[in-house]
C-alpha cells in the first residue's frame, strides 16, 4: 500500500478513529516563481541553470531585492523551501562582483554547517570561479588557520567559535572584517534564552570590530516559524530588519493527526502506551516501504523505540537494519553515515530526538511520527514538517502520552491550531551575561568615554569592573588590564560541555559514543544497560574521575531507568508576599542537589519492573532560581499520608501544566516537595528553572499568582478517573493514594475562592 491508501485505511477504521481527536488536512500549494533579477550575476545564473533552476520562488527573489537595497533580513521558511539561496545567491553575486568582499555565515552546529558548506561548494564548482570557503571551527587543523584567516571569501562558523577564536584575535583577521559585507545566522529560531542572549552579546562585539575596521555588514536571517522572527532577528543583530515571510515553495497535501492511545482502565485513567501505540503505527508505514521518521523525547525512549522497530521489521523485506537511531552521544562519523543512508535511501525509518529537527540534510521523508508532545508549538511544527515534500502528500501523527501536558494538547486541538507559536525570547541585557561580554569587547579594544554596549549604563559598569581591577581608565579609554583571556571563561550554553565517553570493551577496545556529564549518572552507572543504536551494552566500569565507562556487548529482555533524587535547600529570598488563608509565597535562590540512588530493570514490550539495584555515585550540584509556596497543614480530615500525596500530586500538576503559561519546555523547569521545609516550617512547594542561575520562569510564576492553581484545580476536576491518574496528578503508584482530592483540597486551602 502507498501512504495514501494507508491513510484512507485509517479513515476507515474505527479502531483508529476512536483515538483521533483531530485531523487536519492542509492542501497542497502551488509555487510561485519569479524570474531571475537583473542585478544576479550571469555566472550565477549559469551554474543555476545546469542544476536545474530556471528560476526562483517569490520568497527568494523577495530576499535578493532587500538585500541588494542594503537591508538586513528575516527569511522564515519551511523545511525544503530552498532557504539557501536566499543567502548564498546574495553572498555569491557580491564576491563575483569584488573579489575582495568577505561573509561570516553562522550554524548553531556542526553538523548543519557542513551541509551547508558542500551545497555552496557545489555552485561554486559548477561556476569554475575560486571563490574560498572554509568551516572554521574547533576541528580546523591550525596549519589551515592561517590560509583561512587571509583568503577565505565565506568564513563558515558557530557563534562559540566566533566568541573565543575570532573576535579576540581580531588583529590576525583584518582582511575579513575590512571588507566584510555579509553576516548570515541561519536557525535563528535556535538562537533563545540562554544561548540566544549570550550570541546577540557576541554580535554586539562583532558590530564594535566592524566599526573599527570600517565595514558595516548586512545581516541575512532565516528562522523557522516562531511567532516573532523580526523581533527575536533585531534583538539579536542589533540591526532593523525586512521580514519575508511569504513562502513561494510548493507543498503537497500534509495531513497532521492528533491520536489518542485507547484507555484501557478509566478508573486508575490507563491508557495504552504511547511507545507502543506509536510502534505499530510506524511499523504500518515502514513495512509498506514509506519513508518514516519517528520522534521520541529522550534519548533512551529513542533506543527501546528503536528495538521495537528493528525487532518488526527482522522478518520483512526490508531487514531490521533499514531502521536507525539518531541522537546526541552519537559519534559524529555515524551521524554523517546515517544522514546520508537517509538521503541515498539506504535506510528507510529513523528514530530521533529533536536533533533531526533542524535543518540536517536527510532528504525527504513522508511520514513523522511524534511520540509524546515535543513540549512546545514550534517544536511540534518543525517535527511535523520533518515530513513532507514538494509535490506528494505527506502524514504527522501525535501520539499522545498520559501526561497532563499531552493530554491538555490532544483534547484541545483548538489551542494547538490556533495558537501562535512561541516566541523565541532572548534578553541580551541581563546583568551577568552582559557583563561577561563587556569584558570581553574591552580585551578585544579599550572602550571609549561614552561609547555604548546595549545599555544606557555601559559606563557604570566599566567604572564597578576598574574597580574590581579588571580595567583601567586612562585618557579617556578603558583598558583592558586583567591578566586572564577573558572569553575562555564565559560559556555561550548553558549545558555543560563536558562528556563521558563510552569504551566499548568486547573486542578491542574502542569509542562507541558519548554521554553529557548531568545525564552521565542515569544512563551509564555501572550495571546499566546502554543501548546504542538498537545494540544492548553493559556498563561494567564508569571512571568517574577519568569520564569514561566501559561496556561490554550483551542481548538481555529488559532495559534500565534510573531514579534521582533532589534536594533542594533555599539560599536566599528576593521577593515574599504573604497570601489570603496562611498560605505564604517566595521566589529566591536555591541549591539543588540531585542523585542517581537507584536503577530499576524493566522488561522490553510489557514494561513490568523485573529488579532494581543501586547507584553510587556523586551528587550533582546547582545553584539557580526558585517559586516556592506553603500550603496550610491543619485542614479537616488531612492525614499525614494525604497531605504527602495532595502535595505530590499537585507539584506534579503544577510542573506539567506551567510550560502553557511560560511558553518554555516542560524540560526547563522541575518540581519538590517537602513536607515541613526547613525554611518555611510548613509543606511547601518548589517549582525551579533548571538552569544554572536560572533563566526567569521561577520569576515568571511567582508573578503568576493564582492563576496556575486555578488552571491545576481545572485539570485535576477535568479529569475521568476516580482517584488520581498520569493524567492528572499522576501514577498512584508514585503519589499515593488519594491524591486526586487531597491535591484539590490543597487547593481550597490555598485559594480564597
Ligand atoms: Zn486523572
Amino acid at each position: 500500500m502507498n501512504l495514501e491508501q494507508l491513510l484512507a485505511k485509517f479513515k476507515n477504521s474505527d479502531r483508529f478513529q476512536k483515538c483521533v481527536t483531530r485531523w487536519e488536512v492542509i492542501p497542497p500549494r502551488p509555487p510561485e516563481y519569479e524570474p531571475f533579477p537583473d542585478f544576479l550575476d550571469k555566472r550565477l545564473i549559469y551554474a543555476l541553470d545546469k542544476k536545474g533552476i530556471h528560476s526562483l520562488y517569490s520568497h527568494q527573489a523577495r530576499a535578493l531585492e532587500e538585500v541588494s537595497k542594503g537591508n538586513s533580513v528575516v527569511v522564515v521558511t519551511p523545511t525544503a523551501s530552498g532557504k539557501t539561496l536566499c543567502y548564498n545567491l546574495p553572498v555569491l553575486s557580491t564576491i563575483l562582483r569584488d573579489k575582495e568582499s568577505r561573509a561570516i555565515y553562522l550554524f548553531p552546529t556542526k553538523a548543519l554547517s557542513q551541509d551547508q558548506v558542500a551545497e555552496l561548494m557545489e555552485i561554486i564548482e559548477v561556476m569554475g570561479e575560486d571563490i574560498k570557503t572554509f568551516t572554521y571551527d574547533g576541528d580546523t587543523p591550525p596549519s589551515a588557520r592561517v590560509a583561512i584567516r587571509k583568503d577565505g571569501h565565506i568564513v563558515v562558523t558557530n557563534p562559540d567559535m566566533l566568541h573565543t577564536g575570532i573576535l579576540p584575535h581580531h588583529t590576525k583577521w583584518i582582511k575579513l572584517f575590512s571588507n566584510l559585507k555579509y553576516v548570515v545566522i541561519d536557525e535563528l529560531h535556535t538562537y533563545r534564552g540562554v544561548f540566544g542572549s549570550h550570541t546577540a552579546n557576541v554580535i554586539r562585539r562583532l558590530h564594535r570590530i566592524c566599526r573599527f575596521y570600517g565595514s558595516n555588514p548586512v545581516f541575512i536571517c532565516c528562522s523557522a516559524t516562531i511567532s516573532n522572527p523580526r523581533e527575536l532577528a533585531e534583538k539579536l543583530t542589533g540591526k532593523s530588519m525586512v521580514l519575508i515571510d511569504k513562502n513561494g515553495a510548493p507543498s503537497g497535501e500534509k495531513n497532521i493527526i492528533f491520536y489518542n492511545p485507547p484507555v484501557v482502565n478509566r478508573q486508575l485513567g490507563i491508557r495504552k502506551s504511547s511507545l507502543l501505540e506509536a510502534k505499530d503505527l510506524a511499523l504500518e508505514f515502514l513495512k509498506n516501504g514509506i519513508k518514516t521518521i519517528v520522534f521520541s523525547r529522550s534519548r533512551l525512549a529513542v533506543e527501546v523505540m528503536l528495538t521495537y522497530l528493528k525487532e518488526g521489521m527482522r522478518n520483512t523485506l526490508y531487514g531490521s537494519e533499514a531502521v536507525r537511531g539518531y541522537r546526541g552521544g552519537y559519534l559524529p562519523r555515524e551521524r554523517r553515515e546515517i544522514e546520508k543512508g537517509l538521503r541515498d535511501g539506504r535506510i528507510l525509518g529513523v528514530v530521533s530526538t529533536n536533533a533531526l529537527e533542524l535543518g540536517i540534510d536527510i532528504g525527504g521523508l513522508d511520514v513523522s511520527v511524534i511520540v509524546g508532545y515535543p513540549g512546545s508549538i514550534a517544536s511540534t511544527w518543525q517535527q511535523a514538517g520533518r515530513a513532507g515534500r514538494r509535490s506528494a502528500v505527506s502524514a504527522s501523527i501525535l501520539v499522545a502520552s498520559s501526561s497532563p501536558l499531552d493530554q491538555y494538547i490532544i483534547n484541545h486541538p483548538d489551542y494547538f491550531f490556533d495558537s501562535p507559536p512561541e516566541s523565541g525570547l532572548i534578553n541580551p541585557d541581563n546583568l551577568y551575561i552582559l557583563v561577561s561580554h563587556i569584558k570581553c569587547a574591552a580585551f578585544e579594544l579599550p572602550f571609549e568615554d561614552g561609547e555604548k554596549f546595549g545599555v544606557e549604563t555601559t559606563q557604570e559598569i566599566l567604572s564597578f569592573l576598574e574597580n574590581e581591577k579588571i580595567l583601567r581608565h586612562v585618557g579617556g579609554r578603558w583598558h583592558w588590564m586583567a591578566e586572564a583571556f577573558p572569553a575562555e571563561e564565559v560559556s555561550l550554553r548553558s549545558a555543560t560541555t563536558e562528556n563521558f565517553v563510552i569504551v566499548d570493551i568486547t573486542g578491542e577496545p574502542r569509542v562507541i559514543g558519548e554521554v553529557d556529564r548531568v545525564s552521565a549518572p542515569m544512563l551509564i552507572h555501572e550495571e546499566a544497560i546502554y543501548i546504542h543504536g538498537g545494540q544492548q551494552y553493559q556498563v561494567e566500569k564508569l571512571d568517574y574521575e577519568e569520564k569514561k565507562a566501559y561496556v561490554r556487548k550483551v542481548d538481555v529482555d529488559y532495559y534500565t531507568d534510573a531514579n534521582l533524587a533532589v534536594e533542594i535547600k533555599v539560599l536566599d529570598v528576593i521577593k515574599e508576599r504573604l497570601r489570603t488563608k496562611e498560605s505564604e509565597k517566595y521566589y529566591g535562590e536555591v541549591l539543588v542537589r540531585s542523585m542517581a540512588t537507584m536503577f530499576k530493570k524493566i522488561k522490553f514490550f510489557t514494561h513490568e519492573n523485573v529488579g532494581s539495584g543501586p547507584i553510587h555515585l556523586p551528587p550533582e550540584e546547582m545553584h539557580t532560581t526558585a517559586f516556592w509556596f506553603t500550603v496550610p497543614e491543619n485542614l479537616p480530615n488531612l492525614t499525614p499520608e494525604g497531605l504527602k500525596a495532595g502535595l505530590a500530586g499537585l507539584c506534579n500538576v503544577l510542573v506539567n501544566i506551567a510550560p502553557l503559561y511560560l511558553l518554555c519546555d516542560p524540560k526547563d523547569i522541575r518540581g519538590v516537595i517537602h513536607v515541613k521545609s526547613p525554611f518555611t516550617q510548613k509543606p511547601t512547594i518548589y517549582i525551579y528553572d533548571a538552569y544554572p542561575g536560572g533563566v526567569g520562569f521561577a520569576e515568571r510564576l511567582y508573578q503568576m499568582d493564582d492563576s496556575l492553581l486555578k488552571a491545576a484545580r481545572q485539570v485535576i476536576l477535568e479529569c475521568d478517573c476516580d482517584d488520581g491518574c498520569p493524567s492528572c496528578v499522576g501514577p498512584l503508584e508514585e503519589v499515593g493514594a488519594g491524591s486526586k482530592a487531597f491535591a484539590l483540597k490543597l487547593i481550597q486551602g490555598v485559594l480564597d475562592d
